[in-house]
């Protein structure tokens, strides 16, 4: 079986502008986050649209209750209105740590082996930031099944204008 791990990744423009807005407008003092939507052919991931958390979400320093409802109706609207598929999730780390977490890695197996979700890998975008800069950090992460594990990546990723 070859390695899914696609070669490159790109955010658009919009992606990283709804994250960023996103985290100014909840602050850095908790955790906030979404979903992700674009495409994968495999080769190549393209994030085109960044979720907000939704009404339901539970917003603590160290953890992050998605909205799961709110996330698949959005996932249809945003598939419908563009063909863009939901890849993933963003969220903010308020204490800096720019990978995901243990229990971020088990919500993320939980999706991948949810039969209805049909995800192939997960794709992860965790924000932290600096005091020492005004802008935050993106990083960029892929967890997919090999064989009977599962496989975390660190994705290399540009702005896609
Ligand atoms: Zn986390």
């Amino acid at each position: 079986m070859q390695p899914l791990t696609p070669a490159s990744a790109q955010l658009s423009a919009k992606a990283v502008r709804s994250i960023k807005c996103t985290v100014e407008r909840d602050g850095l003092d908790r955790e906030t986050g979404g979903a992700l939507f674009g495409f994968d052919d495999e080769a190549h991931i393209v994030v085109s649209e960044a979720g907000d958390p939704g009404p339901q979400a539970v917003r603590g320093r160290r953890f992050f209750m998605r909205d799961l409802a709110y996330t698949r109706t959005l996932a249809a609207e945003v598939y419908a209105s563009t063909g863009a598929q939901w890849l993933g999730e963003w969220h903010l780390h308020p204490e800096g740590l720019n990978e995901p977490s243990l229990v971020d890695l088990r919500t993320y197996i939980g999706h991948l082996r949810d039969p209805e979700l049909r995800f192939v890998r997960f794709l992860s975008a965790i924000v932290t930031w600096s005091a020492r800069s005004p802008e935050v950090d993106i990083s960029l992460w892929v967890l997919e099944r090999q064989h009977q594990a599962f496989a975390l990546s660190r994705l290399d990723w540009n702005v896609d204008e």
